[in-house]
């Protein structure tokens, strides 16, 4: 009987190797803490909560509320583990940490199927194997995974600018031109008068960042400059850099405005759009108020904040199937951060999926692509067929799922309508595991 190797008992490992085991498929679940720590845990337990103790919004009227409401139709152990160990937290699902990771581990600890090992992993092992090392992967396996790669396609961190909803820019202030009409028109531009430039710019220079930790100080070193840092350099360095005007004067007026800041189109179905040149590590409340003093983005909503740390992950567009399989390689499966998923939820969603096909394979069936529609599917779909150039992780949100047909303009009922089709559209699927 086959037996699947799991490398890592993170959020993403523990749900992958708990879908094996309950579809009888036997586990090796490798995981090498206390042996071996990462520079942010602590503990010897599995899926560790590294920071925060909030798994985010609960409700159907949030992104990852779906996507957790999913996870527990298709009988998720860590949102079990989510809802046993639950503490009040307004409308947001928080647990108390030690009780979550406890009842994670205890839970595969005692697994008939699933046999435990505490060693660090070198290289990515030959035979059915899941990796799911997450965003600390130690660096002898890291190398192991560049090899299957290439050079090109695995990345050490992460320095996104924010991404936002379409629906929420105000069309009427923006405008569509690539900077001198080169090409088609590209960008949407949110012009700026000195006014508004000198309001944005103050608010910059007194905006609250979040320290790097130690071992993220590197980062600066790899060339990624956040915008708040090049505000305090001088008025000029935005003027100069991202927030530059010329050749992007308004086909309105026919003038050039003092600044532009410029949105790119982030998804094929171009729902999202990012900010160019906006890495941040400002804290997220700081961000959503400065991008709502730029004109047309007053009511912006922020599918993904801006982020600047330590994160190993592959180029998945290039690399992986939406069956968390790696391209040429059927029996090799990555879950978690290291896919570009951003999050805990999300991480434990991409294991449950590889989980699933991991077991599939196993038993000598086809693994299986979940629908687009659903925010589980849409999250593996987002990260294997956005723009390979530009891939940046990606947090559960509306703006991943398919438009409605029929706008809708109040949020919160558009959003109910999507949660629901999402579901309506999982519970179809699951018929057919
Ligand atoms: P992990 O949960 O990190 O699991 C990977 C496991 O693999 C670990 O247990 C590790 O010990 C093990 N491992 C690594 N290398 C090897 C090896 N060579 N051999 C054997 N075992 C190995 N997300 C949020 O939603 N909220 C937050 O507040 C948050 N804070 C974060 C803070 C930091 C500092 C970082 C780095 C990330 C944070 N994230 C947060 C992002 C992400 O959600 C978490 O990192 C999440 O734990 C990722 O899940 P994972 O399963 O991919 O990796």
């Amino acid at each position: 009987m086959t037996t699947v190797n799991v490398i890592g008992a993170g959020l993403a490992g523990s749900e992958a190797a708990y879908q094996l085991a309950e579809r009888n498929i036997k586990v090796n679940l490798y995981e090498m803490r206390p042996v071996k720590q990462t520079p942010a845990h602590h503990t010897d337990k599995f899926a560790e909560l590294v920071c925060s103790n909030s798994l985010r919004g609960n409700a159907l009227t949030n992104g990852v509320g779906v996507l957790k409401e999913e996870m527990r139709r298709l009988d998720s152990l860590v949102m079990k583990a989510a809802d046993a160990a639950s503490v009040p937290a307004g409308g947001a699902l928080a647990v108390d940490r030690h009780e979550f990771s406890g009842f994670i581990t205890d839970t595969l600890r005692n697994h008939p199927n699933i046999t435990v090992y505490n060693e660090e992993i070198h290289s990515v092992p030959t035979g059915p194997t899941i990796v799911a090392t997450g965003p600390l992967t130690t660096e002898t396996l890291s190398k192991s995974i560049q090899e299957l790669t290439g050079q090109d396609h695995l990345y050490f961190y992460d320095a996104a600018a924010p991404i936002v909803e379409k629906d929420s820019i105000n069309m009427d202030k923006v405008y569509l031109k690539s900077r001198y009409d080169k090409g088609e028109a590209a960008y949407l531009n949110c012009p700026m008068t000195e006014e508004e430039f000198d309001r944005f710019y103050n608010a910059i220079l007194e905006a609250e960042v979040v320290p790097l930790k130690e071992f993220e100080k590197e980062i600066y070193f790899e060339g990624c400059m956040p915008f708040e840092e090049m505000a305090k350099r001088g008025r000029k360095t935005l003027l100069f850099g991202p927030m530059k005007p010329v050749g992007l004067e308004d086909p309105k007026t026919g003038k050039r405005p003092f600044a532009v800041v410029q949105l790119r189109q982030d998804d094929a179905a171009g729902t999202l759009y990012n900010i160019v040149g906006f890495q941040t590590h400002l804290k997220w409340g700081a961000q959503k108020e400065i991008l709502q003093l730029i004109p047309g983005l007053e009511n912006v909503e922020i599918v993904r904040y801006g982020v600047m740390h330590r994160n190993t992950f592959i180029n998945s567009p290039t690399n992986l199937e939406p069956t968390y399989q790696f391209k040429g390689k059927d029996d090799l499966f990555l879950a978690g951060q290291m896919t570009g998923v951003e999050g805990y939820v999300e991480s434990a969603a991409s294991g449950l999926i590889a989980g699933i096909n991991a077991a599939k394979l196993a038993s000598g069936l086809q693994p299986i692509v979940f629908p687009p529609s659903t925010m589980i599917g849409a999250m593996a779909h987002y990260i294997t067929h956005t723009n390979a150039k530009n891939f940046q992780p990606m947090n559960a949100n509306f703006g991943l799922l398919p438009p409605l047909e029929k706008r809708i303009k109040d949020k919160k009922e558009r959003y109910e309508m999507l949660a629901h089709k999402a579901l309506d559209s999982l519970d179809q699927f699951k018929v057919t595991l």
